[in-house]
């Protein structure tokens, strides 16, 4: 065996049910052609970025001075994009956002990563909701943390109280929530966030050491039917906030997020030039200048996100018409319907002879369910119903 690290290793070798899904999509779509594989199990998003994008690009590279705009920018962001992303924020959330509380990162990715090794020292817990994002894990195991998984409430994908107050504990540093959700769709209502803040408050106090709240938000704006997601630093002051451009504005890969650390946020400044200085250990410096300022100047635009919505109407009907459970998701493009059977992995194994690409709910920390990520073409969503039913059938002889 290489003389490496061995955890790296172990995560760089290790086997991917969404890559293996991927590589089972290519050769059946090589057999049956594209538009007979229905593959839900990738979160990229199947809109464009918006024509506001490309302009802006189009013109920051014919306006700019070529050797300012592809260099280095300070380590924490351009100030000129910091000044332009707190504006937004403090126009659209009523939240008084100051530059100098803005890291600009690499996506949510970059973001969380820079935000945990900041908070924790070795052996400390951060406590997550199942179902979960599985990066959690590595991130939070990557920063010395010991993950703490609360059992999700499976009736509607909120918080169950009684579990996470009888997991907290005065090792408890950290608790990540991530709303709206990945998997479930779930946005936390606003009764969860209060009680969130009150809980956490009462503990803080109860431990004598600040307990962080971070809100991991790439999907902040893929909310439906006018549901609204609370901007959680109004209701508890020590909270980080990692946000995206990877999924409302379709960027993911251009790698642009930051972390906004609250205005009240206890010993704001020491907070964070910890990220700011975990950012810097693990490369996260200068994150890229063209997009942060085409994110800066779209800041406040979209892609067409409203065929997300379209896709959950169709799947959420036609599921619970075959006899699919689904809580109904409230924002993302994911949905997290219960299995047929309680096992989820033998059950996504069983969909792909029908052309179904769905994720086994197990690595969500959710075992008897299952993702599908209906970030697809209406059409596909449509037909693949077909293919749902028969997988339905299956199990009824
Ligand atoms: N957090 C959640 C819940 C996600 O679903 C994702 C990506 O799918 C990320 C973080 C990482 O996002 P980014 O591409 O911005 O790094």
């Amino acid at each position: 065996m290489a003389n490496v690290n061995k955890r790296a290793l172990g995560l760089g070798t290790q086997r991917s049910v969404i890559r293996e899904l991927f590589e089972f999509g290519k050769k059946r779509i090589a057999e049956v052609g594209a538009e007979n594989v229905f593959d839900f199990s990738i979160g990229n998003p199947s809109v464009p970025a918006p024509a506001s994008v490309n302009e802006t690009a189009v013109r920051l590279l014919t306006e700019m001075d070529p050797v300012a705009l592809h260099g280095y920018t300070s380590a924490q962001g351009d100030q000129l994009v910091r000044e332009k992303v707190a504006d937004s924020i403090r126009r659209r959330f009523d939240y008084p956002a100051k530059a100098q509380s803005l890291y600009m990162s690499t996506g949510a990715a970059g973001a969380l990563c820079g935000c945990l090794n900041g908070l924790l020292e070795r052996g400390e817990e951060v406590i997550v909701f199942a179902p979960f994002f599985p990066e959690y894990r590595v991130f939070i195991e990557g920063a010395g943390g010991i993950m703490k998984l609360i059992p999700a409430d499976i009736d509607a994908f909120q918080i169950d109280f009684d579990r996470f107050e009888e997991a907290l504990s005065p090792r408890t540093k950290a608790v990540l929530i991530n709303s709206p959700n990945n998997p479930s769709g779930a946005v936390y209502s606003e009764e969860t966030i209060l009680r969130l803040a009150s809980v956490l408050t009462e503990k803080s106090k109860e431990y004598g050491h600040v307990i962080y709240l971070i809100t991991d938000e790439p999907y902040r704006e893929i909310a439906f039917s006018g549901v609204k997601v609370p901007f959680v630093p109004k209701y508890y002051p020590n909270t980080l906030v990692c946000y995206s451009w990877s999924k409302a504005l379709s960027l993911p890969g251009e790698r642009m997020g930051y972390v906004l650390v609250a205005e009240d946020m206890e010993e704001k400044e020491e907070v964070f030039a910890a990220v700011a200085g975990a950012s810097r250990s693990l490369g996260y410096v200068s994150a890229p200048s063209l997009f942060q300022r085409v994110c800066a100047e779209c800041a406040e635009d979209t892609s067409d996100i409203s065929v997300y919505e379209k896709n959950r109407d169709i799947l959420v009907k036609g599921l619970r018409d075959i006899g699919f459970t689904v809580v109904e998701p409230q924002g993302t493009f994911y949905m997290f319907p219960r299995t047929l059977i309680a096992d989820d992995v033998a059950f996504c194994e069983k969909a792909k002879d029908f052309n179904l690409l769905i994720v086994p709910g197990t690595g969500f920390g959710c075992p008897g369910h299952t993702r599908i990520s209906y970030c697809v073409p209406t059409e596909r969503a449509e037909r693949s119903l077909d293919a749902f039913a028969k997988l339905a059938a299956s199990y009824n002889h």
